[in-house]
């Protein structure tokens, strides 16, 4: 009698051990074994490393990201924050002046939280969670050279170890998840394929960081996140945010566009933040101890290549994170995106199944949904900026971006419309959550109160930041 052989599990490479990477890893375990290759030898703890250099620069997960994160990694929020991370309430814990320059107040009705902490933190504990899945088997010193397999299909890929051994990775499928600097639009031009159409959108934005030592804490809680925002109406557009993280610390990123860039001098640091539009940041960071140097950007661009448009493209490849898109960080969407498209990817195999004809098209087009809800929340407001585009912003554009600015500007003073806002900005909801009653009762009907005219930080905060 022939034996009934259990077929073998397919197996998936994932180029890429940074978020995008893990997250696809953690996804793609429901299904097959997962191999991730990783140039870079990973830290065995909250560590920096040469492959993530924008670690150094602020970074919050947006709640619509924390609600991914819990369902594509169970426990990984919590342990974040058991670790020193915090779910800092939006607006409730939150000091943030509008791109249309008003101040919001700190509403506590909504129910939005960001996960709060360094780069480096989250980066580790989803290194904790997702390689020790007996289903994933870690490859690090190792860089992903070139696909194998032909314009139809991807058959696997060629990877090279630090110690200079070059061999080829056999995959079901292979997930690029390199990041910004991805090969993947020559590699699909190296298999006979079209070359990928890309846009890029770049305000010209670059972002200086430094690490300062939190001067003190409120009697009754965290210190708030204190945020002013660039106004692309104004350019030079110039920003800034303090970022409380564990080991009571501040991660103060400033940013400047076109004209108005900082720089790596740490004496012009704190005169940079006095001389944003609302001098708050320098002032609260005029007594504080900086812990390093400035670290230095300019990787900030919104770039999009829109791999699900292909109208010819290998079964068995698909592309995830920044190699697909990058944003301008100020709206601080990677990582959301990077774990909402993980869910998709998981959503679409639960149906289909790995080996499917087609699935590679299907999974990619699934994954294009939270890439396009932040490009367009980026591309909304830096297209205005001058420069930052091959053509002017269209009247259509025009229109939407006045129409944010009017539905930002009616958050700021009703809670329900601050919480629709909030929805959108934290992808929780798509865009056309701005156009429901939450906003519009309120934009048409009032309350009418006057807008803040200064930044809502409490007496005892600043007492607290001197101390
Ligand atoms: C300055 C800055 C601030 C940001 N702030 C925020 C924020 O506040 N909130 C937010 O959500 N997002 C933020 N982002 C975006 C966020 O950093 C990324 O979206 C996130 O890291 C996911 O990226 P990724 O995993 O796709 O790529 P990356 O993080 O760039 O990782 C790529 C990985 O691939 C590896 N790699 C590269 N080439 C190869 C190769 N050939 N072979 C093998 N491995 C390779 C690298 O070593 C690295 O590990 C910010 C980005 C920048 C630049």
């Amino acid at each position: 009698m022939p034996s009934n052989p259990v077929a073998p599990r397919p197996h998936a490479v994932v180029l890429g051990a940074s978020a995008a990477g893990l997250f696809a890893a953690a996804a793609l375990t429901e299904f097959a074994d997962v191999t991730v290759v990783e140039r870079d030898v990973l830290p065995e703890g909250p560590e920096p490393r040469r492959g993530v250099p924008q670690a150094r620069h602020a970074h919050l997960v947006w709640s619509g990201g924390v609600r991914a994160l819990g369902e594509l990694l169970p426990g990984l929020v919590d342990d974040v924050v058991s670790r020193g991370g915090r779910l800092v309430h939006i607006m409730g814990d939150m000091v943030s002046r509008a791109p249309n320059e008003v101040w919001f107040r700190r509403f506590l009705a909504t129910h939005h939280r960001n996960l709060v902490c360094s780069r480096d933190l989250l980066d580790s504990v989803v290194r904790d969670h997702v390689l020790k899945s007996e289903r994933v088997t870690l490859l690090q010193d190792t860089a992903a050279l070139s696909l194998e397999g032909d314009a139809r299909r991807v058959t696997g890929v060629r990877v090279l170890a630090g110690g200079g051994e070059e061999r080829v990775l056999d995959a079901d499928l292979v997930v690029d998840a390199t990041g910004r600097g991805s090969r993947a639009p020559q590699w699909l031009v190296d298999l006979g394929l079209p070359r990928v159409t890309e846009r890029e959108v770049d305000a010209g934005l670059t972002y200086a960081t430094r690490v300062y030592r939190a001067p003190g804490t409120t009697a009754d809680g965290a210190f708030p996140l204190i945020n002013v925002q660039a106004n692309p109406a104004q350019a030079p557009g110039r920003g800034g945010i303090i970022l409380p993280v564990e080991g009571d610390r501040w991660i103060v990123t400033l940013g400047g566009t076109r004209g108005g860039e900082p720089g790596p001098d740490p004496d012009a640091f704190v005169p940079f933040a006095l001389g944003l539009a609302d001098p708050v940041i320098g002032e609260l960071l005029r007594d504080a101890e900086p812990l390093g140097r400035v670290t230095v950007t300019r990787s900030t661009a919104n770039r999009r290549r829109y791999y699900e448009k292909l109208k010819r493209r290998p079964d068995g490849f698909l592309v995830l994170g920044d190699a697909v898109a990058g944003y301008n960080p100020v709206y601080g969407h990677g990582l959301t995106v990077a774990a909402q498209g993980a869910l998709a990817v998981r959503h679409v195999l639960r149906g289909t199944g790995l080996t499917a004809p087609g699935t590679a098209g299907a999974l990619q087009r699934a994954a294009a949904r939270p890439v396009a809800g932040a490009w367009d929340l980026a591309v909304g407001q830096d297209a205005f900026y001058p420069g930052a585009a091959d053509t002017p912003p269209t009247v259509v554009e025009r229109l939407l971006a006045r129409y944010v600015d009017r539905a930002v500007a009616t958050g700021a003073r009703s809670p329900r419309a601050m919480g629709a806002l909030l929805d959108v900005m934290s992808m929780e909801r798509p865009p056309t959550r701005l156009f429901s009653r939450d906003m519009l009762v309120p934009m048409l009907f009032g309350p009418k109160r006057p807008h803040l005219d200064g930044p809502p930080i409490t007496e005892a905060e600043r007492r607290a930041a001197r101390s």
